[in-house]
Order: structure tokens, then sequence, then C-alpha cells
């Protein structure tokens, strides 16, 4: 059983440190945002994410799982302290590291004994070294510096940290890599023994090898549509290789979340900064912002002009089982729709209230799908929420002004839109009309 302090209680502290407490250490979730640990205490979620309610509560009753805004307390009781705040990206495309900064004053001013410093937040390489010097600027106090990068995925959060395909850890000594190896044990039994530095860069190969896999298989889409194939055919046949692999071989409107952008503009950061010119990430991004404008084009060679049209952007989320619309390409292409004349109508089971919140009142929102859809010109699929994806496709062809679908998703068969008689424009496979 250890103490731990996680600090930040985002979508990634308040889900480790939850698995963490269920593993049976005594951990104390902190945040500087007050209305958030408000909301914790009072057992209401700040994040969608499921199974997360049970767990939290669960571990609060038993007492493994306390939640602070007072983060020196915390600081000064564990043996372990988590950075997990927010690395947004900069105007420029940098990580910022302003609330990383933050966070490793705060901990060297209160650093009372010997403690292990873990990074969990993705970090361009450097960042632990930077982190040490902050924390030795304040105090003379020894301590590790470890770097654990995270890798659960949005949606099914809590099944990742359970069962973690591997742990990364990269650490300043034996002693500390041991320590968060074994808090670990419970978890995983690939842990990956690496350098600090190394560990930091693993996290941003990750995912940018995940979003070089989208967006190779777009560019391979619109080569479909070209030439007539079956996009989704070419991820089967080649996804069967075990060397290539089916996963993230979808085809769609592209990679969205509070994730793989701004880790893929860090990583070009990071490589332009040492000099190196990454052309590949350069090439993976600039496909994902033309996947996006490429939607739109479907919705206008579908329609002939969007000036006056009613579409109906069905799912606002980044992808099914998160309110998360970070990136989200909704955020993206609404904007483009009311721009070019569109009364735009748009739906998501969790979103909304996030959506609003970032896009105020360009559009009209709606819980209800088939609301959404009523008298609309044309529907837009952005994401493929399973409330979507069982669709009543024959009322929704009733209600619908004209029955032109755009479905960034692939959720429909060809032969069954054929059939009931859609205009049905997906991705990377040949029009129904
Ligand atoms: P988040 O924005 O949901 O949460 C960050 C939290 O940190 C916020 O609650 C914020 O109030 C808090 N915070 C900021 N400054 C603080 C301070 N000085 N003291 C205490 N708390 C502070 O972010 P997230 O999605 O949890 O991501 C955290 C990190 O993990 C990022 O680096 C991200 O790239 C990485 N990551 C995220 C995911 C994911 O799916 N969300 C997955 C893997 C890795």
């Amino acid at each position: 059983m250890k103490k731990i302090a996680m600090i930040g209680t985002g979508y990634v502290g308040l889900v480790s440190g939850t698995c963490f407490a269920d593993a049976g250490n005594e951990v104390t979730c902190c945040d500087i945002d007050q209305d958030k640990i408000a909301k914790l205490l009072q057992g209401s979620m700040p994040i969608y994410e499921p199974g997360l309610t049970e767990l939290v509560t669960k571990n609060l009753k038993k007492g493994t799982l306390q939640f602070t805004s007072e983060i020196p307390q915390a600081i000064s009781h564990a043996e372990i302290i988590y950075i997990a705040v927010g690395t947004p990206m900069t105007v420029t495309g940098e990580a910022d590291l302003t609330y990383i900064k933050q966070v490793a004053k705060t901990i060297g001013e209160h650093l009372n004994e010997y403690k292990v410093i873990v990074t969990k937040s993705t970090v361009p390489v450097g960042t632990g070294k930077l982190i040490a010097s902050i924390i030795k600027e304040q105090t003379d106090t020894p301590f590790d510096l470890v770097s654990n990068p995270e890798f659960l995925r949005e949606g099914v959060a809590i099944k990742d940290c359970l069962n973690m395909e591997r742990a990364v850890i990269g650490a300043t000594s034996e002693n500390a890599w041991q320590l968060i190896a074994d808090l670990h044990r419970p978890f995983t039994s690939k842990i990956v023994k690496t350098s600090v530095e190394t560990a930091e860069l693993i996290k941003y190969a990750a995912n940018a090898f995940l979003a070089t896999k989208i967006s190779f298989i777009n560019d391979i889409a619109n080569i479909c549509e070209r030439v007539d194939a079956d996009v989704t055919k070419v991820s089967e046949g080649i996804g069967l290789d075990s060397r290539i692999g089916q996963s993230f071989l979808q085809a769609g409107v592209g990679f969205g979340g509070s994730c793989f952008p701004k880790d893929t503009a860090a990583l070009r950061h990071i490589s332009q900064n040492v000099g190196y010119n990454f052309k590949l990430i350069e090439a993976v991004m600039e496909t994902n912002e033309q996947q996006r404008v490429h939607m739109v084009n479907k919705l206008v060679s579908a329609l002939g002009t969007l000036e006056g049209k009613t579409i109906s952007v069905l799912g606002l989320a980044f992808k099914p089982n998160t309110d998360d619309v970070r990136s989200s390409p909704a955020l993206d292409i609404i904007p483009q729709l009311v721009t070019m004349g569109a009364e735009v109508r748009a739906y998501d089971p969790i979103a909304v209230s996030e959506v609003k919140k970032r896009l105020g009142y360009q559009c009209t929102y709606s819980e209800n799908l088939y609301k959404t859809i009523e008298n609309a010109d044309a529907c837009l699929v952005l994401t493929d929420w399973q409330q979507v994806r069982q669709i009543d496709l024959t009322k929704v062809k009733q209600i619908m002004k004209q029955p032109i679908l755009v479905d960034g998703r692939n959720l429909f068969e060809l032969e069954t839109m054929e059939q009931l008689g859609f205009t049905y424009l997906s991705v990377g496979r040949p029009i129904v009309k």
C-alpha cells in the first residue's frame, strides 16, 4: 500500500488515481479547480466515463480515495507524487508546460522528505529534467523523478487502467523504478524499463503512430473514391496481416480529441527543435485537416449549395462514450457549414453542453436524435455513437426533407442504403444515389 498524491484530477488523474486506490493504495486526488473537487466530494463526476461513478463511490467508501484542493498537504503526506495536469497545445503547436511548471514549483515548495515524483502528463522530451530543476530551485530535499506516461483511451479508460497492455517507466534511480513498477504489478506484467527521456518520447511515438495509421487509411480512402474501390475491404485485406493489424484502419472524418492533434503537433515541434525535419508527421496532420474539409465538400456535392439548407450533424464528441469535445471534428465542421449559409442542428447523447460552451448559439442542439433529423436536407454523421449506428433508417428517410446522408464513419451497408432509397456518401466507398 502506497500513499499517492495525484495532482490534476482530470480524465487521466481521476481515472488512474481511482484505479490506484482500487488496488489498495491510499490516493489523494487534488486539483486547483475547487468546483471540480467540491462536485467530486458530493459524488458528482466532472466527466463522463463509463463505470467511473461506481468505482469512485466504492473507493470513497473504502477510504482509499480522497479529493482535496489542499495541494500542499497532499504533497507532504504522500510517498509518491503523480503529476497529471493538462499539457494543451499552444497556438504554435507546442505543448504548453505552464501547468507542469506551476506544479513543479508547488512540489518544490512543499517537499518535506524524500519522495518519488512521477510525470503522467504527456510532456516533451526533456521535461523531466525541467521539472527536476524547478524543484531544486525551491528545495535541497532529495527526490527521484520518473516518467510513467498514460495510455488510457477515453470511453474505456477504467478498463485500460485496470488491465494495461503495458506500463512504460523511466526513472532516475533503480529504487524509484522498482517502487513505480511494484505499483503497476496488479495492472500488468508487461513493464518497459527505459530512461526518463525515452519514456517521454514513447508516448508521443505511440500517438503519432496511431495517427499515422488513421491518415494513411484516409489517404487510401481518397484514392478508393477515385477508382471505385471500397476502403473497408482494403482495411480488411491489409489488416488481417498481423504485421499491420486491423485497429486504427477505419477510414473516416479523421482523428480528433485531446491527444492525437496536440501530440502530433508537439512531436513536430520536438523534432524541429532538434533540427530534424519529420516530414511524415507533417503529412499526417495535413491529411487529417483535409479530411474534415472533404466531409463539407461531400455535403456540397450532394446538395449543390449549403445556403439555406438544414443540416443535421449527428455526433459531436470526438468518439463515442465520452463527452470530450477537445479538437473534435464537429467543432471545425459546424462553423464551416454555418459560414456557408446552412442552418445546423446538432445531436449528441452526452456532449451537447460541452459543445455549447465552445460554439455557443451558432447552431441548435438536441439530445433527441430523431428531432434533430426531422425535415433536414441532409444528415452528416461525425461520431459513431451506438445510438446513431442503430438508428431506424426507414424512419429517418420518412422524416427528412430529402434522404441525403453523408457518413463520416462508414456506419451503414451500401446495399441497405440503396434499397432504402438514400443518397449516401460515405468515406472511401462508392456513392449510392
Ligand atoms: P484535463 O484537462 O482533463 O485535466 C487536467 C486537470 O489538471 C484539470 O482538472 C486542471 O484543473 C488540473 N490542474 C491544472 N493545473 C493544476 C495545478 N497547478 N494543480 C493542480 N491541478 C491542476 O486533462 P487530461 O485529459 O486528464 O490530461 C492530462 C494529461 O494526460 C495531458 O498531458 C494529456 O495529454 C495526458 N493524457 C490524456 C489522455 C486522455 O485521454 N485524456 C490520455 C493519455 C494521456
